[in-house]
């Protein structure tokens, strides 16, 4: 059987979420937590090349970092690397429920395992619907990226780790059926719907759309051929790699001022680069950025280029927009974090979506076509909160159950 070795930091999102795939698929694995040690970075760097983390190795290859391993995971190469065409995985609970035409009928589907999917399938779960969710990539959603969780009502300084594995534990207790696995197709011109996953094929009555946001990237030179080599969208997996460095945060929202704060932590100087003179963050992260001595900003500013030789980053170009002056500024890593974009590709013109391909809802959560509903950062650009984004999982789920009690005519509590 081949060995597969997985190298992590202490803070790591991404690296939870490889484990989380190995997992899924029964296979065991060695993790190398490599946090606190400089001489396994180093090592780490000159056989990969690459200043992030995970780094899986299977055998003595390299295979890449959590998005090559769910890229391997989801297209059925890593069952076949193993040998294994989904013995002992759960592919074969899928079968042992699948009809004589490979569909599984539910009633409840939900798409995504963030905070608003893990309120849905709590809420279907108790309303005895039992509920599949289908995790997609990004199990525990947006708040996979954070560090601590301090503004959700109850949990104060609560590490989101935890958060999100009470969210799944409390969801999978109460009836949740939780599958990693990745939608690929949906079809809504039908009752029951079709969803479609590299896995399975299913009907369901209801659908509960809880794909989140993508952090979105700045699409400017340098940033994808740097992407790993000094180029980062995660402060807590990667910050280790750049101790005693320079290092840019860029964006002014409440995400760059925390993830610029934990940078302080390794990095000699991080430069806030922001295209305005004030910031959008909330006051209290604010105030924590200005009082921290290694934090500097640079206002009115864009990255147009991201620079290096070849191997790392070296440089940013930034320009003034308001002078329109540029400047090549050393630096040895760009942190990105300029928002998000809405996961709503699967949905294009199958369901309605506003000028900025959010998903239209009503005040019941409903989308245009009935019976399917969105909750979470999918439909949501004003709040995107956890406890916002799980208020509309839960309404998400008491819609979708009103409407299989109509469809099915039975009583409805409260009527
Ligand atoms: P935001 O959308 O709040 O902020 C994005 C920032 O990136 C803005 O300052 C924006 O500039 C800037 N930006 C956007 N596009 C570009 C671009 N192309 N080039 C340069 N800059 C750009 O996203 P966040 O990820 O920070 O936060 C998302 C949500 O999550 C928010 O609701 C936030 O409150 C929440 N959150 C809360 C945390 C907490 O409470 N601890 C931690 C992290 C996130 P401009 O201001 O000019 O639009």
């Amino acid at each position: 059987m081949p060995r597969i070795k997985m190298y992590t930091t202490d803070f790591c999102s991404y690296c939870n979420r490889a484990k989380r795939i190995l997992e899924s698929k029964n296979l065991e694995f060695e993790e190398i937590n490599i946090h606190g040690s400089a001489e396994m970075r180093d090592e780490i760097e000159e056989l990969t090349g690459r200043r992030d983390v995970p780094q899986i190795f299977i055998d003595q290859a390299h295979i890449g970092d959590d998005d090559d391993l769910a890229e391997l995971a989801f297209s059925g190469k890593l069952d076949e690397m193993f040998n294994r065409e989904g013995e002992g995985t759960q592919m074969e609970e899928i079968k042992k429920n699948s009809d004589g035409n490979g569909l599984e009928e539910r009633n409840v589907i939900i798409i995504g395992g963030g905070t608003a999917g893990f309120a849905a399938g709590i809420y279907t779960s108790r309303a005895m619907l039992e509920p599949l969710l289908i995790t997609g990539d990004a199990l525990g959603g947006q708040l996979s990226l954070t560090l601590d969780l301090e503004n959700y009502p109850g949990f104060f300084g609560t590490e989101a780790a935890k958060f999100i594995q009470g969210m799944q534990e409390q969801a999978e207790r109460f009836g949740t059926e939780v599958r990693f696995d990745r939608v690929t197709e949906v079809d809504f011109n039908r009752h029951p719907f079709y969803v479609k996953t590299y896995d399975q094929a299913y009907l369901a009555k209801a659908v509960i759309i809880c794909t989140g946001a993508s952090p979105r990237t700045l699409n400017i030179p340098g940033e994808e051929k740097y992407g790993g080599r000094g180029v980062s969208y995660c402060a807590t997996c990667d910050g280790f790699f750049f101790q005693e460095q320079r290092l840019i945060v860029v964006g002014g929202g409440d995400a760059a001022m925390e993830e610029a704060i934990f940078l302080t932590r390794y990095a000699s100087e991080v430069y806030i680069v922001h295209r305005r003179d004030q910031l959008r963050a909330s006051q209290i992260l604010q105030e924590r950025a200005f009082k921290n001595d290694k934090i500097k900003f640079i206002w009115s500013s864009i990255v147009e280029e991201i620079q290096g030789d070849g191997e790392k980053v070296t440089g940013a170009l930034l320009k003034n927009v308001e002078t329109d002056e540029t400047q090549v500024f050393p630096i040895d890593g760009v942190f990105i974090f300029v928002g998000h974009i809405p996961n709503t590709e699967l949905f294009e013109g199958v369901i309605e979506m506003d000028e900025q391909d959010y998903i239209v809802v009503d005040n019941l959560q409903s989308t245009n076509i009935e019976g399917v509903f969105a909750a979470g950062d999918v439909h949501d650009h004003v709040f995107r909160q956890a406890i916002t984004a799980g208020g509309a999982g839960a309404a998400a789920a008491i819609s979708a159950d009103k409407f299989i009690a109509e469809l099915e005519n039975r009583a409805y509590p409260g009527q």
